[in-house]
């Protein structure tokens, strides 16, 4: 999971794109990276850590000049996370001209095309799945529109991405349209980004007046040359796949993600999950943030009170965006305290989004018994993950997804719960309405894999 943003034909672009990057930290906290255009050359500036940090003191007009900007903010999920060469955005110089790139999602066939190409003897910098497109589009022939179409015909998998030159900036989401991106005008110019939270920044400005966003729907390849907007679709052979995970988990509740509020359909997974495993409690509670809406619409549906008895610190990032186990447990402690004086002597329900390896889950009972809780209830907004993701969650392996094997009630002992449930499956899809299962991704909940068409021909 990583967060793009791009401005094209906007005063001050690079200024523009870190804004919205911060904006969407919470989609990856390890690296950040923008690349400016000023119509002559292209600027760039990368480095480890979270926006304010790498661009701490960044003099914006002299350091990434130019009215056309893409940006990048990364949370590993393949490649090296410690590699520079990965840092986005990744620039190179085609035939065609400088051209750099930002991309949001896991290619599924990036060993094999490496490989061929390697083999035909390409040299690659990074050990990153984005820069396969930089070679695809290398070697494809004929107009702009023909050799994006050879390029991603050849890679399959989920990418949202950003892609600019010294015409401009296109844009285009894989056929499935696995990872959300929007679009929006701004005055004379466009805007894009993962997340609409990113355009929200801009209401007050004049040239964000009648703006309203839109998403770049799946297999749309959008180019912005010149102020001027030209688009093809490439045909989507089968039903879409956005991840259900962004609505879960991912997204800022304030944004809107293909095409439905994250925070309706957060509240909407709240009351389903109350209807699913309500619970005989004095309180309930949110592991903060990403649950609170949940738990908020769990409470509601039960008529229990809600309380805050879990505390986020909000200076130490999200903990699983840390790649590695230790950092994660550490984190967890870092991140969260229990609210003593709200918790003594309750039972206590403690609804959390999601239970991927259980650190969060067995911390947090830890947290609340020791505060004094009575009893510990925990209920999760989704069902259980037993399949790991290949489009771009950081669910790697089986073996480290604690619903995987050994059952619920294996689980809830491990954790130290007095109860666990979860969201059925069937809840989540009717959450997204979307109960014939023809629109969302729910792969880590099913195990099915979603086809990936191949043979697209462009529309
Ligand atoms: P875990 O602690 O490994 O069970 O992960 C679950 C916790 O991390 C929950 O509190 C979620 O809010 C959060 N979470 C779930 N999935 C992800 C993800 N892919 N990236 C970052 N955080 C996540």
């Amino acid at each position: 999971m990583c967060g793009i943003a791009g401005a094209c034909g906007v005063d001050d672009a690079s200024y523009v794109i870190s804004l919205m990057l911060k904006a969407m930290q919470h989609r990856g906290q390890e690296a950040a990276g923008i690349v400016s255009y000023d119509g002559s050359s292209f600027h760039e500036l990368r480095g480890k850590g979270l926006v304010d940090e790498v661009f701490a003191d960044v003099d914006y007009a002299k350091a990434l000049p130019g009215r056309t900007a893409i940006g990048h903010i990364r949370y590993s999920t393949a490649g090296d996370p410690d590699s520079r060469e990965s840092i986005q955005p990744l620039v190179a110089q085609l035939r065609q001209g400088p051209t750099a790139i930002v991309h949001n999602g896991n290619l599924t066939n990036y060993a094999e095309r490496r490989s061929e190409l390697e083999e035909a003897g390409a040299i690659f910098r990074s050990k990153s799945d984005t820069e396969l497109f930089l070679h695809l589009i290398a070697r494809a022939r004929g107009n702009r529109r023909e050799r994006l179409s050879a390029a991603f015909d050849q890679v399959e998998g989920a990418y949202s991405l950003l892609l600019m030159t010294p015409r401009g900036i296109t844009a285009a989401v894989d056929p499935l349209g696995f990872r959300p991106l929007s679009m929006l005008r701004f005055g004379a110019g466009w805007l894009f980004a993962s997340e609409t939270c990113a355009f929200d920044l801009f209401r007050d400005d004049p040239r964000f007046a009648g703006a309203v966003s839109a998403p770049v729907d799946r297999g749309r390849v959008i180019s912005i040359d010149d102020y001027c907007a030209t688009a093809f679709t490439r045909e989507a052979a089968a039903p879409s796949r956005h991840c259900s995970f962004e609505h879960i988990y991912f997204s800022r509740p304030d944004s809107t993600v293909f095409g439905r509020s994250a925070n309706a359909v957060r509240e909407r997974l709240g009351r389903a999950l109350a209807a699913a495993g309500p619970a005989d409690a004095d309180l309930v509670t949110a592991v903060p943030d990403s649950s609170n809406a949940m738990a908020a619409a769990y409470a509601d549906a039960l008529g229990l009170p809600f309380r805050f008895a879990l505390i986020r610190n909000h200076y130490t990032g999200r903990t699983f965006i840390t790649p590695r186990q230790t950092a994660r447990e550490l984190g967890v402690r870092m991140k969260l305290g229990a609210v003593r004086d709200a918790v003594a002597g309750k039972r206590i329900v403690v609804v959390d989004d999601s239970l991927v390896r259980g650190t969060t889950a067995r911390k947090v009972v830890a947290l609340l018994r020791d505060a004094g809780a009575t009893e510990v209830h925990l209920r999760i907004g989704s069902p259980p993950v037993i399949h790991p993701c290949h489009w771009g969650i950081d669910t790697p392996s089986r073996r480290e997804l604690a619903a995987a094997d050994g059952g619920i009630e294996n689980l809830r002992l491990s954790i130290g719960a007095d109860s666990l449930g979860y969201l059925p499956l069937e809840s989540l899809r009717e959450a997204l309405d979307d109960a014939d299962g023809s629109a969302y991704c729910v792969t880590c909940f099913s195990g099915e894999s979603p086809l990936v068409p191949l043979g697209r021909r462009p529309a």
